[in-house]
């Protein structure tokens, strides 16, 4: 995986803060289509599943959710120190429902 490239074309990305937050918004119902397809959902029987759709939609978002990320300054050191935090939270959060 190259964490650069994904840096540099989220820094040299031209749409702004809000035109992400749409884009996010758009791949989170691209993805929703997709498990809707996926669980053959009223509606959408007539909708042939993509291969690998949903893993492709999540793709999508965690690009766009990195661009919005690398866009607002934060740095690698950031994102891990950030994603440890969160993960201890969830942990916590988990040990406390069983
Ligand atoms: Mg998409």
């Amino acid at each position: 995986m190259d964490w650069e490239e994904i840096k540099e074309l989220s820094l040299n990305e031209p749409k702004g803060l809000l035109e992400k937050m749409l884009k996010l918004q758009e791949e989170c119902g691209e993805l929703a289509q997709e498990v809707l397809i996926n669980n053959k959902s009223s509606g959408l029987q007539y909708k042939n599943a993509v291969e690998h759709g949903i893993a492709k939609e999540c793709v999508d978002i965690l690009l766009v959710t990195y661009s919005i990320f690398y866009s607002q300054g934060y740095d690698d050191d950031d994102l891990s120190s950030l994603m440890k935090e969160k993960l201890a939270k969830w942990k916590k959060y988990q040990k406390r429902k069983k």
